[in-house]
C-alpha cells in the first residue's frame, strides 16, 4: 500500500494510535481518516509572542492575555445555572472572566497569580469572556517547545486538549506519509512552503512568521488542486489547439470603422482588443471573457473583433439573450457596416418562410458577412460557410450546451462570451468555464453619476412623481419597472398593468408605452423602437429591459417593489439610464422592513461600482447561495476566501496553465494527481 492509500484511509485502521472511544468522537467532528486529521486546522493560535494588553481591545475578538486575578466569587444566578466570576488586571485596565457550570474553578483560580487566559471577548459594561481557557503563567507548556499552541474547533466530548495530544501524536508519527502534493519546480519559483513542514507548522508554529508561510502554502495548494484539475480538462477539451491557423493581421476595415465613430475607444477597450488580437495572431482558439461593467462598451469591441476577422475572410455571429437585444445591436451597425460594405444579417425566432430561407441561404453561401441573432441561431438549419468568430453577449443566459453547439458550426471555434456581471460569478466562470478574462475596467469619458434614491413613503413617491413630471416635460423619457412576480406571464403582465395605472393617474398628459412577457417578439420590438424614436415618453416594463437595453434619452429609472430584486438585477436596471449627457436618476421604490433588503437598497444609494456591489452581495448572502460559485468549486474552499484571495486565485491559475502548457497536459506528482481524482470524485 502507498502512501497516498493510506491518508485516505479511515482511521479505524489505527487502532495501537487511538483510543477506539475516540473514534466516533473524531468522526463527529467531520475526521474520518488520515487526511482528514492533518488538514483539521487550528481556528485560532494560543500565541504567547502575541499577548494582547486589556487596555487595548477593542470588540468581539480572540485573543490572548495576561492577567492577575484580583477577586473570585460564585455569585448566584437567576437561570440557576453555578457561575464562577473573577476579576484580573494586566495594569493597563480590568476584564471580567466567568466560567458555567465549573463550580470546581472557584477553588482552583487564586487571588494574586498571574494567568493566561485565551477566549473570546464580549464587550459590554466592562470587557468579558466567557469560559476562557487559562493556565497559569508560570507553568511549563507541554505539547509545544513553541510558543504558539492551537485552539482547534473541538467538542464537549472531545475537549481541546485532548484533540490537540491526538493531532500531535498522529504528526509526530505519520507526518512522512504526506508526501509533497505540489511540483517541485513551483515549489521552487514561488517559495513555497514544504508539505511536511506547512503541516507541523500550521498546527504547532515555531513561529509566526513560519505559520504565515504555512497558511500561504495550504492556500496555494487548495486553489492549485482546484485549477489544475480544471485547467487540465481544458487541455483535454478538443477545442485546444495552437498554431492552428494564420490571419494576415489586416486592420483596415477596423479603422475605418472606428473612424466612423462618434468617440474614440477607452484605453480599456483598447487593452482588451489588444488581447484578443494577441491570440488571434498566435493561432490560438479564443476562449475568453471580456467583463466589463454596464456601459462600458463591450458591443464595440466586439464589432471591431467580429470585421477584423471578417477582413481575414471569417465569418461572424453575434448571438444575444433577447430579441430586443439582438435588434437593438443589428439597428446600431447596420448602416455603418454597409457603408463600409459589410453585409450583415438580422436572425432571430419571428423570422419564417422565403424571408427566412434566403438569410440562410446568404449565411451558408457565405454572402452575410456578419449574422446578429437570438438563440434561433443555434437551429440546425443554420449552416456558415466559414464561420471563424462567436460572440455571445450577457453570456450568463445561455448555457454550455448552447455555446458548444453554436461553437460546432465554425471551421475556427473562437469563442468571446461577453457580460456585464462582475465578481464573483466570473471569477467561479473563469475557473470553471475555463475561460481567460478580459476586463473593461474604465468607463467612457464623461458620464455622469446617476443619482440614485430609495424612496420608502407615500409623500416621497408624490414628489418623485412631481419631479419626473418636470423632467419629462423638458424632453426627457422614464423607464418604470415593476417586479416579475413569478415567473409567469399572465402575472407579470398584471403587475405592469398596475403599475401603468398608477403611472398614468400621476402623470396623466404623457404617452405611455408597455412591456412585458405576453407581447409577441415582433410586438416587443415594435414597443422598443417607438420607444427609442420618443412616440412615448414612459415604458412601462418587466425585467425584459434588464439586459443591454440602450436608449440615451431616457434618463430615468423607477424601480417598484425594489426589494423584490437582487442586487445584481438592480445594478443591470440602473443600467439603462446615464447613458447620454442628460443627469440621470434612479428611483428604488420600497417599503421593506427586512435588514438584508435595507441594506442591499442603501448600498445601490452609495455606489455605482459593478465589483463593489458583487462584493457586497456576497456579504449580504449565506455562502453557499453565492452566484454560480456552488457548481465551481470555489464555494467549498476551506482556507481561501473568494473575495479576498482574488490575486492568489488569479496566480494559481496562471501557474496551472504554465505548468500543464510545459508538460502538456500531464502532473508530474502522484499525490497531486490523487488529490484531484478525490477533489473532482463527485461531480
Ligand atoms: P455595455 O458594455 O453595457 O454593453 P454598450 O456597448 O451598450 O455598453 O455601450 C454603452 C454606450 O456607450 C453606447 O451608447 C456606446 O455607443 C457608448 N460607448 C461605447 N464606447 C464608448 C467610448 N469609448 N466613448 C464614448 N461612448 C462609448
Ligand atoms: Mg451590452
Amino acid at each position: 500500500m502507498n502512501a497516498y492509500d493510506i491518508s485516505y484511509n479511515s482511521l479505524e485502521t489505527f487502532t495501537k494510535d487511538l483510543d477506539p472511544k475516540n473514534l466516533k468522537k473524531l468522526y463527529d467532528l467531520g475526521i474520518k481518516n488520515l487526511h482528514d486529521l492533518f488538514y483539521y486546522f487550528p481556528r485560532a493560535y494560543d500565541d504567547r509572542t502575541n499577548i494582547m494588553k486589556i487596555g487595548d481591545l477593542r470588540g468581539e475578538e480572540y485573543v490572548v492575555l495576561k492577567a492577575t486575578i484580583l477577586s473570585v466569587a460564585s455569585p448566584p444566578t437567576k437561570s440557576g445555572l453555578k457561575m464562577v466570576k473573577a476579576n484580573a488586571t494586566d495594569g493597563s485596565g480590568m476584564i471580567d472572566l466567568v466560567w458555567f457550570q465549573m463550580p470546581y474553578l472557584r477553588k482552583t483560580l487564586k487571588p494574586g497569580e498571574e494567568y493566561i487566559f485565551i477566549g473570546q471577548i464580549k464587550s459590554g459594561y466592562r470587557f468579558q469572556m466567557v469560559n476562557p481557557e487559562f493556565k497559569l503563567s508560570s507553568s511549563q507548556r507541554k505539547i509545544s517547545e513553541g510558543e504558539i499552541l492551537p485552539i482547534y474547533s473541538s467538542s464537549k466530548a472531545l475537549p481541546q486538549n485532548s484533540l490537540r495530544k491526538i493531532i500531535h501524536h498522529f504528526i509526530k508519527v505519520y507526518l512522512h506519509i504526506f508526501q509533497e502534493n505540489i511540483p517541485e519546480e513551483i515549489i521552487r519559483e514561488y517559495n513555497i512552503l514544504e508539505r511536511r513542514e506547512a503541516l507541523k507548522q500550521i498546527h504547532f508554529p515555531t513561529n509566526n512568521k513560519l505559520l504565515e508561510e504555512a497558511k500561504r502554502r495550504f492556500a496555494i495548494e487548495e486553489l492549485l488542486i482546484l485549477e489544475m484539475g480544471i485547467v487540465q480538462k481544458r487541455f483535454q477539451s478538443e477545442y485546444i489547439s495552437s498554431g492552428n491557423y494564420h490571419l494576415d493581421d489586416n486592420k483596415a476595415l477596423v479603422k475605418k470603422y472606428l473612424s466612423t465613430l462618434p468617440f474614440s475607444l477607452t484605453n480599456a477597450q483598447k487593452k482588451v482588443i489588444t488581447e484578443i488580437y494577441k491570440d488571434l495572431n498566435q493561432g490560438k482558439i479564443v476562449n475568453r471573457l471580456v467583463q466589463g461593467d454596464v456601459g462600458s462598451g463591450k458591443t464595440v469591441v466586439s464589432m471591431v473583433v467580429l470585421l477584423y476577422m471578417l477582413e481575414n475572410s471569417y465569418q461572424g455571429v453575434l448571438m444575444a439573450p433577447t430579441e430586443i437585444l439582438a435588434v437593438q445591436h443589428y439597428l446600431s451597425i447596420k448602416d455603418k457596416f454597409e457603408a463600409l460594405g459589410v453585409s450583415v444579417e438580422l436572425l432571430t425566432g419571428s423570422f419564417t418562410g422565403k424571408k427566412k430561407q434566403q438569410i440562410l441561404k446568404n449565411i451558408a453561401d457565405g454572402k452575410t458577412g456578419i449574422v446578429i441573432g437570438t438563440h434561433a441561431l443555434i437551429e440546425e438549419n443554420v449552416v456558415f460557410k466559414k464561420l471563424g468568430m462567436i460572440v455571445i453577449d450577457e453570456q450568463h443566459r445561455f448555457g454550455v450546451i448552447q455555446r458548444k453547439t453554436l461553437r460546432d458550426k465554425g471551421v475556427l471555434a473562437n469563442l468571446i462570451v461577453m457580460s456585464a456581471t462582475p465578481i464573483p460569478r466570473s471569477l467561479a466562470l473563469s475557473i470553471y468555464g475555463d475561460l481567460d478574462v478580459s476586463i473593461i475596467d474604465e468607463l467612457p469619458p464623461g458620464r455622469k453619476p446617476i443619482k440614485t434614491k430609495w424612496i420608502s413613503t407615500d409623500s416621497d413617491i408624490k414628489i418623485m412623481y412631481d419631479f419626473i413630471r418636470k423632467k419629462l416635460s423638458q424632453g426627457r423619457q422614464a423607464y418604470f419597472v415593476a417586479p416579475l412576480i413569478e415567473e409567469s406571464e399572465k402575472l407579470s403582465a398584471k403587475s405592469v398593468e398596475e403599475l401603468q395605472h398608477e403611472v398614468s393617474s400621476y402623470l396623466p398628459n404623457f404617452k405611455i408605452g408597455v412591456l412585458h412577457g405576453k407581447l409577441k417578439n415582433n410586438e416587443k420590438d415594435e414597443v422598443m423602437k417607438q420607444f427609442k424614436n420618443h412616440e412615448f415618453d414612459i415604458l412601462v416594463a418587466t425585467t425584459v429591459i434588464e439586459v443591454g437595453v440602450d436608449v440615451p434619452n431616457s434618463s430615468i429609472i423607477v424601480i417598484s417593489d425594489a426589494q423584490r430584486f437582487g442586487l445584481s438585477a438592480l445594478h443591470q436596471l440602473r443600467g439603462r439610464v446615464g447613458r447620454g449627457s442628460y443627469q440621470s436618476y434612479c428611483f428604488l421604490i420600497s417599503k421593506t422592513d427586512n435588514d438584508t433588503s435595507k441594506a442591499r437598497l442603501q448600498i445601490m444609494e452609495e455606489t455605482e461600482d459593478g465589483f463593489k456591489i458583487a462584493e457586497e452581495d456576497l456579504r449580504l448572502r449565506k455562502s453557499g447561495e453565492i452566484f454560480g460559485t456552488k457548481q465551481s468549486g470555489l464555494s467549498d474552499l476551506k482556507f481561501v476566501d473568494i473575495v479576498h484571495d482574488i490575486k492568489t486565485i488569479k496566480l494559481v491559475k496562471e501557474i496551472s496553465y504554465r505548468y500543464l502548457q510545459r508538460h502538456k497536459g500531464q502532473i508530474d506528482n502522484v499525490f497531486l494527481n490523487k488529490d484531484i481524482a478525490e477533489k473532482f470524485k463527485e461531480s
